[in-house]
């Protein structure tokens, strides 16, 4: 009767994780240092390619703060923000002082919209200010318009942070997703696509760049024989335990995204039966997309009324997880005093938007189980 939970996206080993922390145990390398983080910076950077520089760290988090710092964003600063997206994603423009300027998104990738971003650009530097950054979001792995919002990036000169925390593995034009900001954040969280338990990653265009990340995730050490400090440091180096388990973890990241693809790929074809359901999918063969959690947006206009959260709660019941998408930021409590440009788009999407299942490590029975349910849950 109480069947197993059934997870939105829980952490999935591969095998060999346990091997790279026992070897950290046989050498003392119990540290926030040693081979496990550079071996885990140098794996992320042959996998993304693009001569990117990686600095392992304790957070996405930490990375986007650390990230708005080396683009120079300093208290009374504007930094535009991706309005739908987890809050981590804008709480680092908080700690710095600096105000977030927040965008809706448009209905293909539910990302950044480009023609809300320059409207926002064009008023914020009438009204005195012109942006310091702009921060971009590939949100549940779909790549942003990266064309696009990168354009109109260049045409005002505003550097871009890409928040690229649950997108490693998705791709655009070719090109893996964090590799196309002046800088990209990774995040290594217990439900990302891979753990560390904890961690998160800066990607970096050159070497000066990773050099200054780490020096500031390290307490800004200055040269000397005892500890001598001219700026302000952080405690944000990622542990060479956790970078253990990601080295073991990118050994199977292609086979995570495969997996969580087909999870996409199954709800697709669940739902094609189902009037008033859609399910997220790239807008065309430019994206690739990890699917990191797969999502739908339900209309209940045509399906008798029943929203997502009857679904939600039915699942619930089931003992199956589901969460309506992000909640957008300019609907927050805590940022809803900040400036916001759009329509209505992200609000429509939390909604009336699910994210269902979409770990990896889920079963041919898992599966079975979501697809009776939610058959019986729409033809009752
Ligand atoms: C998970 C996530 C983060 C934060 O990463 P942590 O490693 O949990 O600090 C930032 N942005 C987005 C969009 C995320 O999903």
């Amino acid at each position: 009767m109480n069947k197993d939970k059934i997870w939105l996206s829980s952490p999935h080993m591969g095998g060999t994780e346990q091997k790279f922390v026992n070897e950290a145990f046989a050498t003392n390398w119990v540290a926030p240092l040693g081979p496990n983080v550079t071996g885990l910076e140098q794996d992320l950077e042959h996998y993304l390619k693009q001569d990117s520089n990686v600095a392992a760290l304790s957070s996405g988090t930490a990375a986007i703060h650390l990230g708005l710092i080396l683009l120079g964003v300093k208290a009374g600063d504007e930094v535009i923000c991706q309005s739908m997206t987890f809050s981590a994603s804008a709480n680092p423009i908080l700690y710095l002082g600096a105000t977030p300027v927040f965008i809706d998104s448009e209905t293909s990738t539910w990302n950044l919209c480009p023609v809300a971003l320059e409207a926002a650009i064009v008023d914020r530097i009438e009204k005195g200010k012109k942006p310091k950054a702009i921060i971009g979001v590939h949100l549940y792995g779909v790549p942003y318009q990266v064309d696009a919002v990168h354009a109109v990036a260049k045409k005002y000169d505003i550097p871009v942070l890409e928040d690229s925390a649950e997108a490693l593995g998705s791709s655009y034009k070719g090109q893996k997703c964090g590799t196309f900001g002046d800088f990209g954040v990774l995040s290594f969280n217990g439900n990302k696509i891979i753990t560390t338990s904890g961690g998160g990653a800066l990607v970096c265009k050159n070497a000066e760049d990773k050099a200054k990340a780490v020096f500031f995730a390290t307490q800004s050490r200055d040269t000397a024989p005892h500890y001598q400090h001219s700026e302000i440091g952080y405690n944000y180096r990622m542990s060479n335990i956790c970078a253990g388990i990601g080295r073991g973890q990118m050994e199977v990241l292609d086979q995570h995204v495969q997996k969580r693809r087909e999870m996409q790929q199954f709800y697709t074809a669940l739902f094609k039966e189902i009037e008033g359901v859609t399910v997220f999918t790239v807008p065309n063969d430019d994206y690739f997309a990890n699917y990191w959690l797969s999502s739908i947006v339900v209309d209940s206009s045509l399906t008798n009324g029943k929203t997502r959260e009857d679904l939600r709660i039915y699942l619930e019941s089931k003992n199956i997880e589901s969460r309506p998408l992000w909640k957008p930021m300019h609907l927050q409590p805590i940022f809803e005093k900040y400036p916001y440009y759009g329509t209505y788009i992200s609000e429509g999407l939390f909604n009336n938007g699910l994210c269902l299942p979409s770990g990896s490590n889920l079963t041919d029975e898992d599966r079975n189980r979501i697809q009776t349910e939610i058959q019986a849950f729409f033809n009752s």
